[in-house]
C-alpha cells in the first residue's frame, strides 16, 4: 500500500482531516456576509469527509459542491450528508483543487479549511478568484505564524514541511495583491488543534498500525504525526491556524 492510501486509512475514520471546529466555521460564516444571501452557490475545495460541508449546508440557504481529490473521503461525505438531512444540498465532485471543474464566475463563495498549502496559499487564491462572483467570499485556513520571531527548531520544521507558512500581515498582503479585500481573521483555539484532530487521530494510531501490521511505511506515518504533535504541543504560541476571510475586490490584480 503507497503513503497516499495509509493516509487515507489514517484518516478516512476521522470526524476531520485537519485542525479545525463546528463553532469556528460558524463565526467565519458571519464575518462572510453571507447570513443574508439566497440560493448561494458555494465550492468547499480539499473538503476531506465534509465537516465544513455540513456546517455550510445547515447554516445557509445554498447548494454546496464539495471537492476533493480523494473519492474515499467524498463517499464518506455522501454517507454523513444523508444521515444529516442535508444530502439534497450537496454535490460531490472527484476534482484537484489547482483545476476546478467550476463555470468562471459563478460561485458565491468558495471556502477551503486545511487544505489550500496543498497547493500554496498564493497560487490557490490567484487560481480561485476567477470563479468567484463579483464581491464573491473566500475563506480559507491556513498555516500561520503567529509572532514575528520564532524558535528555530520549529522555523526549520515548516519551512521544509511548508516553505509558504507566513505570518497574518504576510498573508493579507497576498490576498491584497490577488485582488481580495480582508473582511476578517482569527486563530482557530487550541481545541481545534487537540480535541478535535490530534487526540481522535491518536486514539486511531494502534488499529491503524496494526491492520498494516506495523510496517516501516506506517511507522513511518506515525512517528510524523507525532513529531507534529509534539511541535505543536511544545510551540503553541508561535504557530497556528488562521481563518481568512476575504472578499473579491472589483479591480483586477
Ligand atoms: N477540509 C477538510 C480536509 C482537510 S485535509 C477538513 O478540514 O477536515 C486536506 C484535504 O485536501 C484532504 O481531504 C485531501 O484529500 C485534499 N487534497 C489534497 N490535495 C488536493 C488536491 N490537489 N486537489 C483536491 N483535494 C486535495
Amino acid at each position: 500500500m503507497d503513503d497516499l492510501q495509509l493516509l487515507v486509512d489514517l484518516h478516512l475514520e476521522a470526524h476531520r482531516q485537519g485542525p479545525g471546529g463546528d463553532a469556528e466555521t460558524r463565526r467565519a460564516i458571519e464575518l462572510s456576509g453571507l447570513r443574508k444571501g439566497h440560493g448561494l452557490q458555494i465550492a468547499d475545495v480539499g473538503c476531506g469527509t465534509g465537516a465544513s460541508t455540513l456546517v455550510l449546508a445547515r447554516e445557509l440557504d445554498a447548494e454546496i459542491i464539495a471537492i476533493d481529490f480523494l473519492p474515499e473521503f467524498l463517499t464518506v461525505l455522501e454517507e454523513r450528508a444523508i444521515q444529516a438531512g442535508v444530502a439534497d444540498r450537496i454535490t460531490t465532485v472527484k476534482a484537484s483543487m489547482d483545476s476546478l471543474p467550476v463555470t468562471v464566475g459563478t460561485l458565491d463563495a468558495i471556502w477551503s479549511e486545511g487544505a489550500i498549502y496543498n497547493i500554496g496559499f498564493e497560487k490557490g487564491v490567484q487560481h480561485w478568484r476567477q470563479f468567484l462572483k463579483p464581491d464573491g467570499i473566500l475563506a480559507v485556513s491556513e498555516l500561520t505564524w503567529l509572532t514575528d520571531s520564532r524558535p528555530a527548531e520549529l522555523e526549520l520544521h515548516w519551512r521544509s514541511e511548508y516553505a509558504e507558512v507566513d505570518t497574518a500581515s504576510s498573508k493579507m498582503a497576498v490576498l491584497e495583491r490577488s485582488g481580495y479585500t480582508p473582511l476578517g481573521y482569527f486563530v482557530l483555539p487550541e481545541q481545534c488543534w487537540l480535541d478535535a484532530y490530534y487526540h481522535p487521530m491518536k486514539e486511531r494510531f494502534a488499529a491503524f498500525l496494526q491492520a498494516h501490521d506495523s510496517s516501516d511505511s506506517a511507522k513511518a506515518i506515525v512517528a510524523a504525526e507525532e513529531r507534529e504533535m509534539d511541535l505543536y504541543r511544545q510551540y503553541r504560541l508561535y504557530l497556528g491556524y488562521g481563518y481568512y476571510i476575504a472578499r473579491k475586490s472589483r479591480d483586477e490584480p
